[in-house]
């Protein structure tokens, strides 16, 4: 084989290796965009919203809002948080004239909403300009379950939701870490549907329509009444059923005992009323944990400023009763 011939062999196969290589790395290229393509992470995302907290007397509407979103997703290819947004303003505007035409369970569903007011609310302009970013930590199945349909006498549950604030007390990353940990013991297994950082980033813990058990013996005194739901006999009545949990992380110099700290920053704020914006729950069913604890143990969460929350709330959605 003369010195030339072998040159050209080795050129030749240099080539192909590097054709090869180019290839791979197109390929793979092509891989990531499609895996980061909205089409998937969207129902991931309107999965998370608040908008989706189901009840008992809700499944039906949970039905319809999973079938849009499915169809959105096939036809929709607007970035994945907006398509997000529009889906919670469709669920919101849609609660009355939407279920005419279901025809079986629609009059069953009209029956156990009857004595219940509803509530449409509409995201705004300023909703849609903020963005706040997200991670999905989910939480162990131990501590999280479904929700009930009945209690433990078998009585049918129809509360609206309502929405529980919290803070973590130590810092978030501790948190997710209890959550994330499974818990045999039923004393110990806690969760929050969701967490705001310090930087205002939300995080996702338990789905909205399952069952976190944020608040052990606690009732909810509104205009209904009191409510509170028995599901374990023996555990104490709480919320949970159908309550939505929501934790601001505790700020650093409040990671103590004392009855007030320096309070949450802007980008909790903020992050909170957008997670809240989305949700049909009215103004009066936002509480906290230390008005439903009824263990005489909570009081978060601390040094929280109702007034700039509810303002921002109604800066971010509004009223269309
Ligand atoms: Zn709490």
């Amino acid at each position: 084989m003369s010195f030339s011939v072998w040159i050209n062999r080795l050129l030749l196969i240099s080539l192909m290796l590097i054709s090869l290589t180019v290839v791979l790395v197109v390929g793979k290229a092509n891989l990531q965009s499609n895996s980061s393509n909205p089409s998937s992470t969207d129902l991931d995302l309107a999965a998370w919203s608040p908008a989706k907290v189901q009840l008992q007397a809700a499944n039906e509407q949970e039905e319809e809002f999973q079938d849009s979103s499915k169809s959105l997703t096939k036809t929709d290819s607007t970035p994945k948080l907006e398509s997000k947004n529009k889906q919670a303003d469709k669920l919101q505007k849609s609660p009355t004239p939407s279920s005419t035409n279901k025809p079986v369970s629609t009059n069953k569903q009209a029956e156990q909403l009857q004595n219940i007011p509803q509530y449409s609310f509409k995201t705004t302009k300023a909703f849609k300009q903020y963005t706040p970013s997200y991670e999905i930590a989910l939480a162990n199945p131990s501590n999280y379950g479904e929700r009930f349909t009945t209690d433990i006498n078998g009585v049918p549950l129809n509360n609206q939701a309502i929405i529980v604030l919290h803070e973590t007390s130590d810092s978030a990353s501790s948190a997710i870490n209890t959550f994330q940990a499974p818990h045999t013991d039923e004393n110990k297994q806690v969760s929050y549907h969701s967490l705001i950082t310090l930087n205002g980033t939300i995080i996702y813990i338990v789905p909205p329509d399952k069952r976190a058990f944020g608040a052990g013996n606690s009732v909810f005194d509104g205009s209904n009444g009191s409510e509170t739901v028995q599901t374990n006999p023996g555990l104490e009545p709480s919320v949970n059923n159908f309550a939505y949990h929501v934790s601001l992380e505790t700020p650093l110099e409040g990671r103590n005992n004392e009855p007030y700290h320096i309070g949450y920053t802007d980008a909790q704020y903020y992050s909170l009323a957008w997670l809240i914006a989305q949700s049909s729950v009215p103004d009066e069913r936002i509480t906290t944990h230390r008005d439903v604890d009824r263990s005489g143990t909570r009081i978060d969460p601390r040094s929280f400023d109702f007034d700039k929350f509810f303002n921002l709330l109604h800066s971010f959605r509004q009223s269309i009763s």
